[in-house]
């Protein structure tokens, strides 16, 4: 090839970084030679999802030769009745970064500008840049919650679109209602507020979490409110994530971008059927938010700071670089997240996993930190 491929491309796309996924389980277990791995970089749920799930799955085979619904008719119907919504608000992603895709397809052109939080999630921040959009980060207070006032201040400047994660990932802060009221009443109405609640189901459980979809009806401005079955409900292998949408006129445009079958047999079945048994979702949320607590005290006693978390995760000041912390923890079998941030390289971001991974993991972590530097 005579072409130099990265002249070639659109000029945004080169520059952008490559999506930071993570080492899988066989990849760490044949690298490092270890037996026992414990996946804690993901945000997974460790007790997977509902047995009415893998029942639904078994099934599908005679049907694989047909499409799926393009519409995702049962799977939005089933949504629209739990939160009081029109089938015609909500649109169903492979993921719900397969929405912020289309978000960001049909809504940003090169130049505009997009507000999100610093550190964000990365694709709240990639898919901008995509589109050649300029995006603008507020960062945290020293404490590692959000900074409201910074966020009215710039959400008040009117960018095109703002990624709000509440709570955040990777820090796990979140905006009680008293601060989204203020983001809400902030908020320039030529600002379309995509509210990324991929951890609702946890942060629910929180006193003080907003009620997004009640406080945004009726507001001025767009609004769309992102959830995912990849997290809570145990299905991120299959890929399925909806927003809710301020009007079915927004939805009729992110349709325009939608790949026509972006949600395949198995997820729109599979997710039916976790839908259909929230008291195991339920559940495991229960026992991850007990988990969560055991496990910050556990990385307290070894003298680190963590930031407060709403959802399924701890973000861990190591106090020192987190890269040779992250090999030292792979070797032992233990996958996480070593934030790369400028300002954050001393962070790692760990999941909670079952009660034997968490242990596995603190062990560990005190065996490595104990090390000399
Ligand atoms: C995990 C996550 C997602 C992506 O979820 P999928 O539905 O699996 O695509 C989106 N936003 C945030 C903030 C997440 O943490």
């Amino acid at each position: 090839m005579n072409t130099n491929i990265f002249e070639f491309a659109r000029p945004e796309v080169p520059p952008l970084p490559p999506y930071n996924a993570g080492l899988s389980s066989e990849v760490v277990r044949a690298r490092y030679r270890v037996e026992r791995v414990a996946r804690l970089a993901s945000n997974e749920n460790p007790y997977g999802a509902s047995p009415a799930v893998a029942k639904a799955l078994s099934g599908l085979a005679p049907d694989v030769g047909n499409y799926p619904d393009a519409q995702c008719t049962a799977l939005r119907a089933a949504i629209a009745d739990r939160f009081y919504v029109e089938p015609s608000q909500i649109v169903v992603g492979n993921g719900s970064e397969d929405i912020l895709r289309m978000l960001c397809l049909a809504f940003l052109s090169s130049g505009e500008r997009v507000l999100t939080q610093r550190p964000a999630f990365g694709l709240h921040e990639i898919y901008p840049r995509m589109m050649g959009a300029q995006v603008e980060m507020v960062s945290l207070t020293p404490e590692l919650g959000f900074d409201v006032d910074s966020w009215c201040a710039a959400l008040a400047c009117g960018p095109k679109l703002a990624m709000i994660a509440n709570p955040s990932n990777p820090v796990g802060c979140m905006f009680d209602a008293d601060a989204f009221v203020r983001l809400l009443d902030a908020a320039s109405p030529s600002t379309l507020l995509v509210i990324d609640e991929a951890y609702w189901e946890y942060a629910q459980r929180e006193d003080g979490f907003p009620d997004a979809l009640a406080l945004l009806r009726g507001r001025r401005q767009p609004w769309m409110v992102l959830r995912t079955f990849s997290k809570a409900w145990g299905l991120a292998g299959l890929r399925v994530g909806y927003g809710i949408a301020s009007d079915s006129e927004l939805i009729q445009i992110v349709d325009r971008v939608r790949t026509p079958f972006n949600v395949n047999r198995a997820a729109q079945s599979g997710a039916l059927a976790a839908w259909g048994d929230e008291a195991h979702m339920d559940r495991a949320v229960t026992e991850t938010i007990r988990c969560r607590e055991v496990l910050r005290a556990g990385v307290h006693r070894l003298g680190l700071s963590v930031a407060p978390s709403a959802a399924n995760f701890l973000f861990i000041d190591l106090g020192r670089s987190n890269g040779p912390v992250h090999e030292a923890l792979l070797a032992r079998g233990i996958i996480i997240k070593p934030w790369k941030d400028e300002g954050y390289e001393s962070f790692i971001r760990v999941s909670v996993g079952t009660p034997d991974d968490n242990e596995h993991f603190l062990a560990a972590l005190r065996e490595v930190l104990g090390k000399a530097d």
